[in-house]
């Protein structure tokens, strides 16, 4: 019935290839799964009052940790900032060199390599893995049980180590360590068990169809390159006319390409890269590995696979080779200097003490026994430090206004290290000076003082007399 709306998938089987662009996969997938790992692991001393994980995204307390970085939930600005900077940095390495994130540092990709080598190593390489899947036996049945128990344990240590970005690691190693599985909270289990699934699911069975049908950026990428964007190229003018060729055969006359069809069966994605660039091919260059190895064997040139630009391709006699510094390079990297910049010293001088102030509006003021009116406020101080603060309150501006502070003494106002503090404030004019002032608003200026430092806030709002 649904083979009417979709088109059946058709199971791969990608042979594994040995060449230039397969042992840079491996090692940047080492690289970044060594990263994934241990990365939650480094600490970062920021002080007693402080977790000395490098890496936190503390959600309790809605902070981020990243080394001596610190964004709090009144910043998640910042976070914009570096998203957008994640964004103009992968556009600019895919106008100069195509898709090489998807092939070489997307987690889908790392995920499903990784996948399909422990498939390769219990079933065998392609032949063998699609032999075995067309008979049901004992064989079968105990090798299909060892590459997925192998998925799933790979895919809960995934989860194991996603959880520790969120957590205290150290002591959550521990319990894993010691399988006190007990003493986790649910919500942990939860997010292991859940991102465990998605690897197994995304990795082990989704994984092409991720990149061809799920992901997004598979989709715009292209509108990001031009003629002189590296792209995966099947040399057209060398390949064709192709056809099969025999030991000893002649060149002359015809195309380089033998239809050997190695570029294709090395696909993880299952394409055919002679028909051109499609939306598929995420630019892993495996196809250039399997093609080249090809070359050798036929005793000619290797790259008629290659990485290349469409304006290199066209030109009659090929001459202009990849230029990396290009007017977009300079105009990319002055957007991404200047961003960073810009976000990394406001993240270094941002201030460790903030104020704000909320006059309550019900009643707007109150007028006392005596005639003088009371405005209550409602401040709130931030102490960013990693120690604790303490402060005097005073007004500033009128000055015979007079402030009170409920509950706390405003000559000595404690902030604890990394907290909030909510206070009440009470501000008041005598009946004599509002008779004497005109204006029904009159502006309050309160001086913040760190009696430690010395170092001043002013805060400003307004005092409603009438
Ligand atoms: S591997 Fe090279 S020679 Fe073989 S089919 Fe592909 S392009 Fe042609
Ligand atoms: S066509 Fe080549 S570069 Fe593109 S996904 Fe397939 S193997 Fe990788």
């Amino acid at each position: 019935m649904l083979e009417k709306y979709f088109i059946a998938r058709k199971k791969l089987y990608p042979q594994n290839v040995k060449g230039k662009f397969r042992q840079l996969k491996s090692r940047l997938n080492m690289l970044f799964l060594s990263i994934y790992c241990f990365s939650p692991f480094i600490k970062f001393e920021r002080g007693s009052s402080a977790p000395n994980q490098a890496i936190l995204i503390d959600i309790t307390n809605s902070k981020i940790y990243f080394f001596f970085i610190e964004i709090w939930a009144q910043e998640v600005f910042y976070l914009a900032g570096i998203l957008i900077l994640c964004a103009v940095a992968l556009f600019f390495v895919t106008s100069l060199f195509g898709r090489v994130w998807c092939g070489y540092a997307c987690f889908q990709t790392v995920w499903t390599d990784i996948f399909i080598a422990v498939e390769r190593f219990f079933q065998g390489d392609r032949n063998e893995r699609i032999l075995l899947d067309r008979k049901n036996n004992f064989k079968k049945f105990y090798k299909k049980t060892l590459t997925h128990l192998s998925w799933i344990v790979i895919s809960l240590v995934t989860g194991l180590v996603f959880v520790n970005y969120f957590n205290d690691s150290q002591a959550l190693l521990k319990k894993i360590v010691n399988l006190n599985f007990k003493e986790m909270s649910l919500k942990i289990i939860g997010w292991i068990s859940g991102i465990g699934f998605m690897t197994y699911l995304m990795a082990g069975f989704a994984r092409e169809h991720v990149c061809t049908y799920m992901c997004p950026y598979a989709r715009f990428q292209s509108v990001m390159f031009d003629d002189n964007t590296l792209i995966i190229s099947y040399d057209k003018k060398r390949g064709e006319e192709r056809g099969k060729w025999h030991r000893g055969e002649s060149f002359e006359n015809r195309g380089h390409c033998i239809d050997c069809k190695q570029c294709v069966v090395v696909c993880p994605t299952g394409i055919d890269i002679r028909n051109g660039l499609q939306m598929e091919c995420i630019a892993c260059g495996l196809c250039i590995d399997a093609c080249d190895e090809v070359m050798e064997k036929v005793g000619l040139p290797k790259g008629l696979i290659r990485y290349d630009t469409l304006s290199h391709l066209l030109e009659p006699i090929p001459q202009k080779k990849f230029r990396f510094l290009q007017a977009r390079t300079f105009y990319y990297s002055a957007i991404l200097i200047l961003v960073s910049s810009l976000m990394l010293t406001s993240l270094i001088y941002k201030p460790q003490i903030e104020t704000s102030i909320f006059q309550e509006r019900n009643p707007l003021y109150i007028t006392l026994s005596d005639g003088s009116i009371r405005n209550v406020y409602n401040l709130k101080i931030i102490n960013k430090n990693h120690e604790i603060k303490q402060f005097s309150l005073a007004i500033s501006k009128p000055n015979f206004a007079e402030i009170k502070i409920s509950n706390h003494d405003e000559k000595n106002l404690t902030v604890p290290a990394e907290t909030a503090v909510d206070l009440k404030i009470f501000v008041t004019i005598p009946a004599q000076k509002i008779s004497e002032i005109s204006e029904d608003r009159i502006l309050i200026e309160m001086i913040l003082q760190d009696l430690a430092t010395q170092k001043i806030e002013k805060i400003s709002t307004i005092f409603i007399g009438k």
